[in-house]
């Protein structure tokens, strides 16, 4: 019984730490949503991502073959400035950002980064360049810490707490007991919606890179909370190439431009303002979305009178 007690506890230790780094790698891969399929060609060099420019040159995508997703998307993000994509649900617009982060080849036209098609350089070097605040971040299974330090692994303790502050999460963190080094994830800590993407906000502070995509959380957050967020973004985004994917139309406002993305195809473009005079898909899309403001205000005032 003890020969073989001993051996069974360090295959469970063994077993842990394997399962461990499964679920790491496993939640990585379902954040990036990776397809097996992409290959560097022979070579390629790495992506010289200085300033950040982003163009689109008549991007055609496909998931299947039989049913289209993007069909002719030109624009282009100068180095700094940022855009923002809205449409309907289904439009395509995370496809975008999958395409720029090239989990994905297009299937007709290019995508490139400082004048460099991201299918001739290393994907990694790509990846390197660009920080993404996902939709629903996915924490690892480990401390606070931990979960912001990914961004940097080498970054020092105060480089991660300077992150934490810039994502406004900091002091959510110094009031939990064990602080940073709080076990979160499935079996530690549940974190909201909000405090999620804040740790994902720090992350990408810390990462630094020179593009970023912001996929905005849709019902994970409400507008109070994702009003405390924003100001988390705007400090990330400052004096980078943003892409933002936006569902709350009130996040875009401030933005160089705004795409507005239907059936895959471009149907609209320009500022808030110029987009409001246009009188079209935007100005429905805003009507619908104050609406929406509204009648949760409402709500919210009505549980705060109770
Ligand atoms: P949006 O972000 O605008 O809501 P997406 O870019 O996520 O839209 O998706 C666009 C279309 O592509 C949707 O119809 C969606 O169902 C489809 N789609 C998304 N991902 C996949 C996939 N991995 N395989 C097949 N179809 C997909
Ligand atoms: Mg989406």
């Amino acid at each position: 019984l003890m020969q073989i007690s001993i051996p069974l506890n360090f295959i469970g230790f063994i077993y842990r730490e394997i399962r461990q780094g499964l679920a790491d790698i496993e939640s990585m891969f379902d954040l990036l949503g990776v397809p097996a399929e992409i290959k560097d060609k022979p070579d390629a060099p790495n992506l010289k991502a200085v300033e950040g420019r982003i163009v689109f040159d008549d991007v055609h995508f496909h998931y299947d073959a039989n049913r289209p997703i993007l069909k002719g998307i030109d624009f282009e993000v100068p180095a700094g400035k940022s855009v923002a994509i809205v449409g309907p649900s289904g439009a395509g617009k995370s496809t975008i950002s999958r395409l720029l982060f090239r989990f994905y080849d297009v299937t007709g036209g290019a995508v490139l980064i400082d004048g460099q098609d991201v299918r001739d350089v290393a994907q990694k070097s790509v990846r390197d360049a660009i920080g993404m605040v996902p939709q629903d971040t996915v924490l690892f299974n480990d401390t606070i810490a931990y979960n912001i330090r990914y961004g940097r692994p080498d970054a020092t303790d105060e480089e991660v707490r300077e992150a934490a502050r810039m994502a406004q999460i900091h002091d959510f963190i110094e009031r939990l007991p064990d602080g940073y080094q709080a076990e979160v994830g499935e079996r530690g800590l549940k974190l909201s919606g909000g405090e999620k993407q804040r740790v994902a906000i720090a992350r990408t502070i810390l990462k630094s890179p020179p593009i970023l995509i912001l996929d905005e959380a849709t019902s994970a957050l409400d507008t109070h909370t994702e009003r405390e967020i924003q100001a988390a973004l705007d400090q990330v985004s400052k004096n980078r190439t943003t892409l933002v994917i936006a569902h709350r139309l009130s996040t875009v406002v401030n933005v160089d431009q705004i795409i507005v993305l239907a059936a895959g195809e471009i149907a609209e473009r320009g500022t808030h303002t110029e987009l409001l005079a246009k009188d079209g898909l935007y100005t429905s899309m805003w009507a619908r979305q104050r609406e929406a403001d509204e009648a949760e205000a409402r709500l919210r005032a009505a549980k705060e009178a109770d």
